[in-house]
């Protein structure tokens, strides 16, 4: 039987059981499967590059002759083999070898080698280069493609996959995937049919640009590129829909309670929020189960927005439970929740699994029977058997640390299994299309404002050698009667080594500070006592704090203009921006000192640059999606960005809004086209449930 997209791959030629199960691991089930398995990236053995041209850094093929060959005892025993070729002069370097393959090298002797050129102590080094011994210069193998580079496992080699992928390409021409696009769509896209675009990505001519084929932005390329992500916003939209099909409380209060609220709260809110809040009022009304996203920078108030919901559903007599990454930061949710809730009258609940038995006990209890209308825990929350009298809204701070998974596993936790409507709020806030894009399962609102009174915190980047000189600026702002932090940073994850490192800063700093009065928190410090020292700051009764990251989060100090962030290199352009979040509260300038240990790394440099260049969380997230890739930024499960073959969404956002048009377009043409597609560029169902 001739081969076709469904053949199990065991049908093709050097496939036994075996290798079809090493396959199947990589997600490679039938025909079809390799046709998608595209290259990472391209190697170019179609020409011979001289060797007084070669580059560091570049991959090329070389045709040379021995000069000689000599054991090396350094660090690491290796075999180095000196080649020319009358234009210039290169070294193999190899750790592993043979005893005959070290005869083999003897002066004279014509080689073939392909590898990347590194600079060496002597000169241009290759290291383990492929190569192959030549009778003469005539004898060389050129490609007359270029050669792909595939994704691969360590069981499979290159030529092994590429063999399998050039089997499974046989097919099609006959036998090839449907065409999904709509037909005006692939017009638009360039690059043609799909078939077409697949036989070029995997195997480009030799006069291919291979400068934009490394860079992904070859017209074929894109082409394919524009599939994927049209697949990644159908499977998002799919998800959505399947949350969208069950129906919910439609929570329409009389406005009593949120009136008492607002009529509390010691500011205005900001036009910025009231229209958020206006949007989260419209979905809540609606038996539809609202799915919202807010994004906000740090400090633009997204908690009191998700108070106003609460207070709403509490109106509807519905009740809430509100989800924090942590259970520092559920701490602080409780506080603020507790404290301009519980003066209406509502009853709010934390929910931990440090909690002792009697206490959780009747937690539970208050929470099933109703007795409390809101309940506060960590994501955990949702994963033990919490019982709900009423959950008419869940809202989740953080997104970025919550799976679209978990979201979906909320769906019948309502009364009469009805769905809970559901407010994201993220503090990674990023540009519009990548969020349509990212989060296309939720309806976003963007809280574009601070409250007035802040003033931007100007940032410095200084090297730990200058100590003094920050201590002197601590002192000063002391003595002025203004308050600092003093943050202590450690890559290990250990608290109880991070808690050691921010004793003995405390310890140093106190002997080298003798006149201010300083406090230490850190994640060892049972809640009572950082409860405790956190309000003797607050309460201006201590000058310096010295913390570890876990202030990272909720901390209001606004009489705190000054922090200090040892290692800054070592953390993440979020978490610094979180954490310089916490100054700049009030109305005096602020300032954030980030000192490093040098030699700086180039991302390091990078990071703290965007830090000095701006206080702009939008800004901050781009310059660190530029940096790190939205995978790394946004958490790889929950953005799906990690299942991508080809679509990068940084290089590709100017194709973002054509992917929505056409997911429009083919969900109102063509719907049945969705789940094929979806299925070809996401595979099997677990994984399209974890985009
Ligand atoms: P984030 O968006 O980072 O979660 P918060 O909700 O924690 O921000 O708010 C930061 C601080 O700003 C809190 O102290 C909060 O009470 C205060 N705040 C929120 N909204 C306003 C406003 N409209 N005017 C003044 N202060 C506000
Ligand atoms: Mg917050």
């Amino acid at each position: 039987m001739p081969l076709s997209a469904d053949s199990p791959l065991t049908e093709l030629k050097g496939v036994g059981p075996k290798l079809a199960e090493t396959l199947a691991g990589i997600g490679l089930h039938k025909v079809a499967d390799l046709w998608f398995h595209l290259p990472l990236r391209y190697e170019d053995r179609s020409r011979i590059t001289p060797l007084d041209a070669l580059r560091p850094g570049r991959t090329a093929l070389v045709v040379a002759r021995v000069e000689r060959a000599d054991l090396r005892f350094g660090r690491r025993r290796s075999l180095v083999v000196s080649v020319s070729d009358g234009s210039g002069r290169v070294l193999m370097r190899l750790f592993h070898f043979s005893k005959s393959q070290m005869q083999s090298f003897v002066a004279g002797q014509w080689l073939q080698a392909f590898g990347e050129v590194r600079p060496g102590p002597k000169g241009l080094e290759m290291v383990h280069p492929q190569y192959r011994l030549l009778p003469d210069p005539e004898a060389v193998e050129l490609s007359e493609r270029l050669t792909p580079v595939y994704p691969t496992t360590q069981q499979v080699n290159q030529t092994r996959i590429r063999s399998l992928v050039d089997q499974a390409l046989q097919v099609l021409d006959d036998n090839g995937p449907r065409e999904l696009l709509p037909e005006g769509v692939v017009d638009g896209v360039g690059g043609g049919q799909l078939t077409q675009a697949l036989l070029y990505v995997h195997q480009p001519p030799v006069d291919a640009n291979l400068q934009s084929l490394a860079e992904g932005r070859h017209p074929m390329q894109r082409r394919l590129v524009f599939e994927e992500l049209l697949a990644h916003q159908l499977a998002l939209r799919s998800l959505r829909q399947r949350v969208r099909d069950h129906r919910s409380m439609a929570l329409q209060g009389d406005g009593r309670l949120r009136q008492e609220f607002l009529k509390r709260l010691p500011f205005r809110l900001t036009a910025a929020q009231q229209r958020v809040i206006a949007e989260v009022e419209r979905d809540l009304a609606q038996d539809l189960p609202m799915l919202r996203l807010v994004q906000g920078d740090v400090g633009s108030g997204k908690t009191v927005v998700a108070a106003m919901a609460t207070a709403a559903a509490a109106e509807a007599g519905a009740q809430t439970a509100v989800m924090a990454p942590t259970e520092l930061l559920a701490e602080q949710h409780l506080a603020n929740f507790a404290g301009w809730l519980q003066a209406l009258g509502l009853n709010v609940l934390r929910l931990s699994g440090k909690q002792k038995t009697a206490e959780r006990r009747a937690a539970l209890a208050a929470c099933a029977e109703g007795s409390a209308q809101v309940i506060v825990g960590t994501h955990a929350l949702f994963q033990e058997a919490v019982e709900f009298h009423n959950l008419g809204l869940v809202v989740i701070d953080e997104q970025h640390r919550f799976g679209v998974h978990q979201r979906l596993a909320l769906r019948d936790k309502g009364p009469g299994g009805l769905c809970p409507h559901q407010l994201v709020m993220t503090a990674t806030p990023i540009p519009r299309t990548l969020a349509m894009t990212v989060y296309a399962d939720l309806d976003s609102s963007v809280i574009d404002e601070l409250p007035p009174g802040r003033t931007p915190v100007q940032t410095v980047v200084i090297a730990d050698a200058r100590r003094d000189e920050i201590l002197q600026r601590v002192a000063a702002a002391c003595a002025e009667g203004r308050q600092a932090y003093w943050v202590c940073t450690l890559i290990e994850e250990s608290d109880a080594l991070q808690a050691e490192a921010a004793e003995a800063t405390a310890q140093r700093l106190h002997r080298d500070l003798p006149g201010l009065r300083v406090g230490l928190v850190h994640g060892r410090l049972k809640s009572e006592k950082k409860t405790l020292v956190m309000q003797a700051f607050k309460q201006g009764e201590l000058d310096l704090l010295v913390a570890t990251t876990v202030i990272e989060v909720g901390v209001d100090v606004p009489n705190a203009s000054l922090m200090v962030i040892e290692n800054a290199e070592r953390l993440g352009l979020a978490q610094l921006h979180q954490l310089r979040g916490r100054v700049g509260r009030g109305s005096e300038q602020s300032h954030c000192v980030l000192v490093y240990h040098p030699p700086l790394g180039e991302l390091a440099k990078a990071r703290l640059q965007a830090m000095r260049d701006s206080t702009d969380g939008f800004e901050i997230a781009r310059r660190d999606l530029e940096l790190r890739g939205p995978g790394e930024v946004l958490g790889t499960r929950q953005s799906g960005m990690a299942n991508l073959r080809v679509a990068n969404v940084m290089r590709d956002a100017d194709l973002l809004p054509a992917v929505q048009r056409a997911a429009d377009q083919l969900l109102e043409t063509a719907p049945e086209r969705s789940e094929p597609l979806i299925r070809r560029w996401l595979g099997d169902a677990e994984k399209y449930a974890d985009v």
